[in-house]
């Protein structure tokens, strides 16, 4: 099994990154607001503000211990003319999610909201892609994979990573099937995928009897098992039967990360 590393992808976004940055007059600052800790999100958070010291990138985090503290931090960071970005640490609940929508939509980095989403989904140019989806497809055209006629299915229907995928790899003409915890009998699914793409957040969660020989499999997950870090993925498991595979960690994550200060740089 060919396994698809993410670091090769990462260089190459970077070094286009620091040619961008190289012409760039303003830099922009971004502010992530936050209601209380995820384990799996606190990582990813770590990650960004790494990224955002080292391209010298302006990076505030604002953790709120209440839902009126947090309405109380995104009112102010709205109101800040310095803060060109501004992304929310997830879960929050669904009242709070919806505040990004009151932002113009290059401000929204992350892409989830509704006019950046909107656009996506009609495929007009422009709009800021949510960057874990953005990082599915960058994996596949990197590895050259042709998606033409063939059968995608993703597990999970979340608006950063399933939701925002279905137009992309319809773009690319794929078929595509969006399964999630409702599907009724999902390995039935799996099974007649060319590639599939896991995003569901359980651990090892997708075993060889769940894909057919020579599949292509792209793990979104980030879990965490006796203090490791796994996918939804058993890469073990599958590694005889898929034909190629992202590993966790080093694919999905390592190119979501650096696509995000893509994102940051198109806020200003
Ligand atoms: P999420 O919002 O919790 O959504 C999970 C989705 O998975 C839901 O649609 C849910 O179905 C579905 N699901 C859960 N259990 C399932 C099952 N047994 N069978 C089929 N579908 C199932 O998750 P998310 O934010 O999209 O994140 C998914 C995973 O990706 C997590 O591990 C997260 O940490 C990781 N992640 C990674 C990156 C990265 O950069 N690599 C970035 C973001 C997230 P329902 O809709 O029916 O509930």
């Amino acid at each position: 099994m060919k396994i698809l590393e993410g670091k090769c992808i990462s260089d190459r976004i970077a070094n286009e990154i620091e040619e961008e940055i190289r012409k760039k007059k303003n830099m922009p600052h971004i502010a992530v607001l936050g209601i209380s800790g995820d384990k799996a999100s606190d990582v990813y958070i770590n990650k960004i503000k790494k990224n955002c010291d080292k391209y010298g990138i302006g990076f505030t985090l604002k953790i709120a211990e209440t839902e009126e503290e947090f309405k109380k931090n995104f009112e102010n960071i709205k109101n800040n003319e310095e803060i060109t970005g501004v992304m929310f640490q997830q879960p929050l609940p669904k009242n709070l999610s919806n505040l990004i929508n009151e932002l113009p939509p290059e401000k929204d980095i992350e892409g989830i909201g509704e006019r950046n989403l909107g656009k996506l989904f009609i495929g007009n140019k422009g709009a800021q892609i949510p960057c874990t989806s953005k990082a599915v497809i960058e994996t596949l055209d990197y590895y050259g994979i042709d998606l033409t006629g063939k059968k995608v299915v993703i597990v999970g229907r979340s608006n950063i990573v399933g939701k925002p995928l279905i137009p992309q790899l319809l773009e690319k003409n794929a078929t595509v099937t969006i399964c999630h915890s409702k599907t009724a009998n999902l390995k039935e699914e799996t099974k007649q995928a060319d590639v599939i793409i896991m995003a569901i957040g359980k651990a090892k969660f997708l075993k060889k009897d769940y894909i057919k020989q020579g599949a292509i499999i792209l793990d979104v997950g980030i879990n965490f098992e006796n203090g490791k870090i796994v996918g939804d993925v058993d890469f073990e498991d599958i590694k005889d039967k898929a034909s190629m595979c992202t590993p966790v960690p080093g694919g999905i994550g390592t190119v979501t990360n650096i696509l995000l200060i893509t994102n940051i740089l198109k806020s200003v």
